[in-house]
């Protein structure tokens, strides 16, 4: 497995920062790409008699065959039991090919959802897929929308038509002339 923090190849000793390097239990491929560690959860809604934020330990896991993998943990073993199974789960539903059944769910930004498995990947359709297109140039965007509040219509902007940053304004890079 290859470790994206650490930027070299672990084999199969997965290391999550702050503790000692957990020995993999399951057999990743060697082409595995892993970012690993413990950090804190927020709830937005603790039920009743619950803590607002745990500590846990996470997985960030690219396996080849299968999308984006995120997996939490009491333990390191937890975590990593937990990113095996969803991709396991993940590859059964591909036959190994890689393809899942993607559907946007209403998702404007490119991310998908597969009808099958539920994996998530933040960049599955481009904004042609999407019907959605740039007001100015027509080109397919999933860049930048914005809602007329009159008539509830979405128009879309693609990055070259997007009105620049908040703060970015003032950088020559950033700047735009106005369209002719
Ligand atoms: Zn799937
Ligand atoms: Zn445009």
């Amino acid at each position: 497995m290859y470790d994206i923090m650490l930027g070299r190849d672990i084999g199969d000793q997965i290391k999550f920062l702050s503790i000692d390097t957990h020995q993999a239990r399951h057999p990743w491929p060697p082409e595995t790409i892993v970012s690993a560690g413990k950090g804190v959860v927020v709830q937005r809604h603790p039920k009743p008699g619950e803590p607002r934020t745990h500590t846990t330990f996470f997985m960030e896991i690219y396996p080849p065959g299968a999308a984006f993998i995120r997996s939490e943990g009491q333990t390191p073993a937890e975590c990593e039991d937990s990113a095996w199974a969803q991709y396991q789960h993940a590859l059964d539903c591909t036959d190994g090919t890689g393809r899942h059944d993607w559907e946007s769910r209403g998702y404007r930004n490119g991310a998908g959802f597969c009808s099958r498995c539920n994996t998530f990947d933040p960049q599955v359709f481009t904004g042609e897929q999407l019907g959605q297109h740039c007001r100015v140039c027509q080109t397919g965007t999933t860049c930048h929308w914005e809602t007329d509040e009159a008539t509830g219509q979405v128009s879309f902007l693609c990055a070259d038509h997007c009105p620049p940053l908040e703060g970015l304004a003032s950088n020559p890079m950033t700047a735009r002339s106005p369209d002719p």
